[in-house]
């Protein structure tokens, strides 16, 4: 076991990482007695758990692979886990223990050591087994302020902030997004759409007909483009979350780049639906179904109040440029935020129904009908949550307005 072998890069099979482990950092002892396990059930990257059986200490490596696990043709640089682990170390700083900790990123293997955030599960997996989470709406809406707030103009030197600009720029990754979420399903451009079938006419009319639609999406398309405000996660869905009843994890950030703050917040309102439409299709028991789906929109309501209330605090206490402390400007810049963060939700609703890749949310109801009502329901609101953005200012804006399509259908 020697240094030398980890000098030039290859991808590392289960039986390489205790020994890459032990080479690149003293977490473990010596004479540890090692389980390891491929656990990646990602698209993009191999992830493996490290466990010391003798003390049940554990680690996480994960390392880049040149081609997508989801798609062999498909290719990005193996050197993304770099941005992966510098913008974790910096959400760090930022959020606290909101965000696991990273050990080494090492540039020659493509690889990151990385806490194991053991006893957490992943959110999505936990919603479609309709389990609640008392702290989400508390920790995600702290996560949001702090992440996209202290990395603005607002507060970020100029200078400093620009320099980070030019760090993240992340064209590969970005347009990935550029083309899933702001393209693809609204004209199936790349033939890659996947459409439940017996809601192909409906999308077709509904989407890849509605030019006033096309028009506010191109508009928040050249937002996503051009508007560096702040240091986005890049991919904030309930896949990007570990949660447990006290605790959230948010990580793989490997989208990470300087955008519109609304991109994530949209995000993580749109995925929140996600799950009420699974809850609302899938369980039985009318009281248990009213449990969860109210739990669910409380949560919504409660994650946007929250981040409007921490949001105007943390400005306040935190504005360092001049002209930002003008009188009105923070209502202003707010309501930007708002505006923008409903039409992203909009877009993230409308991209994992019509686009390339879906969530099991929706994909695991079953039953045929209750399928086609959930994702009409959901390109319903998504596209007033883009035309009618300005609206949307409230948690209870958003509830009232799903309500009403979902009485509809
Ligand atoms: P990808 O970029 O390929 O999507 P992820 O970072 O999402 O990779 O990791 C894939 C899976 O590996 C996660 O869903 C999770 O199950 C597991 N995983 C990744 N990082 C950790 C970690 N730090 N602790 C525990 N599990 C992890
Ligand atoms: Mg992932």
């Amino acid at each position: 076991m020697s240094e030398q072998k980890y000098d030039s890069y290859f991808l590392m099979k289960v039986d390489d990482v205790a020994s890459y482990v032990q080479t690149k950092l003293s977490f473990f002892p010596k004479n540890a007695n090692f389980e390891c396990k491929e656990i990646g059930d990602g698209n993009l990257n191999y992830v493996f758990r490290v466990k010391d059986k003798n003390t049940g200490k554990s680690i996480i490596v994960k390392q880049a692979g040149t081609s997508l696990r989801i798609d062999k043709n498909m290719h990005l640089p193996v050197d993304r886990g770099k941005i992966e682990s510098r913008i974790l170390g910096i959400q760090k700083e930022y959020t606290k223990d909101l965000v696991p900790e990273v050990y080494l990123y090492d540039t020659v293997m493509c690889a990151m050591i990385m806490e194991d955030m053991v006893k957490h599960t992943m959110m999505r997996t936990g919603l479609t087994e309709h389990k609640t989470f008392p702290r989400f709406a508390e920790d995600i809406s702290t996560f949001l302020v702090n992440s996209l707030l202290l990395s603005s103009d607002i507060v970020k030197n100029h200078k400093e902030k620009k320099n980070l600009v030019k760090e993240f720029i992340n064209p590969d990754l970005c347009e990935i997004t550029e083309d899933l979420v702001f393209t693809e399903p609204y004209n199936d451009c790349n033939n890659r759409n996947k459409i439940f079938p017996p809601n192909l006419e409906y999308v077709q009319k509904n989407l890849y007909e509605d030019k006033k639609l096309h028009l506010e999406v191109a508009k928040l398309k050249f937002e996503f483009l051009n508007n560096a405000q702040s240091l986005l996660h890049g991919d904030l869905h309930t896949g990007s979350i570990f949660i447990n009843q006290n605790h959230t994890f948010v990580f793989d950030p490997e989208f990470a780049f300087y955008g519109p703050m609304g991109y994530d917040i949209g995000n993580v309102i749109a995925n929140l639906f996600f799950a009420w439409c699974n809850g609302d299709a899938t369980i039985d028991d009318d009281e248990e179904k009213d449990k969860f789906c109210s739990y669910i929109l409380d949560t919504i309501e409660k994650s946007v109040d929250l981040f409007n209330d921490k949001f105007d605090k943390s400005f306040k206490e935190n504005v360092t440029d001049r002209m930002a402390k003008t009188d009105q400007f923070m209502e202003y810049y707010h309501d930007t935020i708002l505006a923008d963060s409903a039409g992203y939700t909009g877009l993230e609703l409308i991209r994992r129904i019509a686009g390339m890749a879906k969530v099991i949310d929706i994909t695991n109801i079953k039953d045929e009908k209750k399928r086609v009502r959930a994702e009409r329901i959901l390109i319903t609101f998504g596209k007033e949550t883009i035309l009618d953005r300005n609206k949307f200012k409230n948690g209870s804006d958003y509830i009232k307005a799903f309500k009403d399509i979902v009485a509809r259908f």
